[in-house]
């Protein structure tokens, strides 16, 4: 059987990504997934843009593309008309993804093409220094804020179904056992697959706004799934040492399913059905 493990390019080792940060756990389940439905990823494209999440594809023995800052899904779009028996996954983050590439997500999720985008969302631009990213909480400190963020921030999710996404669902790196399911289906699903992942930047995020460890960050993002929170409505880290609170209430799973055209069906192309071609 293979494993998450057997996945991974070795020679890549050790990454780069620092103690505490929740990418780790996210490209860990879209591992074990990717594991239950491929023997090898001969078959499988990963295209990423810049940025920390968009880092991870090196370290997958898959097709990988590493691309320019925000143009993942232009470079995925291609590929996919030209090669649609891959199963094509762009990885991005919240700077790379909804601000820099922001208006290739929309026009995406528009064409309905068949794609899965896993957006990993930590609320700011990790590797090129912790700027404010449009995703960075009302009174959030970062780079570029440092008296607090004042404006409103995006819903991703609810950015992506607007725009036409055909399938949108969210998780969260403290529950990976809902971030593999939702992975799962996304992938299952035919046309544009959005998948909102939160997760978080402790070296810049947590540090800037003293959120304290990996495993505190990871804790308060509990605060976001209803059921738990009722039990931790009074646990003090919930809260910055400023006043502000650290996460929204957000719902998780899938959150919009439709069948509509892809884009590759609205044009007599390839597309799904091809893929064992
Ligand atoms: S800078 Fe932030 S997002 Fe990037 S690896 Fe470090 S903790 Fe993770």
């Amino acid at each position: 059987m293979t494993t998450a493990k057997d996945l991974l390019r070795h020679e890549m080792m050790p990454h780069i990504l620092c103690p505490g940060c929740g990418h780790g756990i996210v490209m860990n389940a879209m591992l074990r997934v990717l594991a239950r439905r491929h023997q090898n990823l001969d078959k499988v494209a990963l295209v990423a843009g810049i940025g920390c999440s968009s880092r991870i594809v090196g370290y997958v023995d898959a097709n990988t593309l590493h691309t320019t800052h925000g143009r993942a899904l232009t470079f995925a779009t291609g590929l996919k008309l030209a090669r649609p028996e891959l199963e094509v996954i762009v990885v991005t983050g919240d700077g790379d993804g909804l601000g820099i590439g922001g208006n290739h997500l929309i026009h995406a999720a528009r064409r309905n093409v068949d794609l899965t985008c896993i957006l990993f969302n930590n609320e700011t631009y990790g590797m090129t220094g912790g700027q404010l990213a449009p995703t960075t909480v009302k009174q959030a400190f970062t780079t570029t804020s440092p008296g607090g963020n004042t404006e409103p921030n995006f819903d991703a999710a609810v950015l992506a179904k607007a725009a036409g996404a055909s399938f949108v669902a969210r998780g969260q790196a403290y529950r990976p056992d809902v971030l593999e399911e939702v992975m799962e289906r996304a992938l299952d699903h035919r046309g544009f697959s959005f998948v909102e992942v939160m997760t978080d930047c402790t070296e810049y995020f947590g540090r800037k706004n003293a959120l304290g460890l990996g495993s505190d960050l990871l804790f308060t993002q509990s605060r976001s799934d209803q059921e738990v929170s009722r039990d931790l409505a009074d646990w003090p880290s919930l809260r910055t040492p400023q006043g502000w609170q650290v996460r929204e209430t957000q719902p998780l799973g899938v959150l919009h399913e439709d069948r509509r055209p892809t884009f590759e069906e609205s044009r007599g192309l390839p597309g799904y059905s091809e893929r064992e071609v």
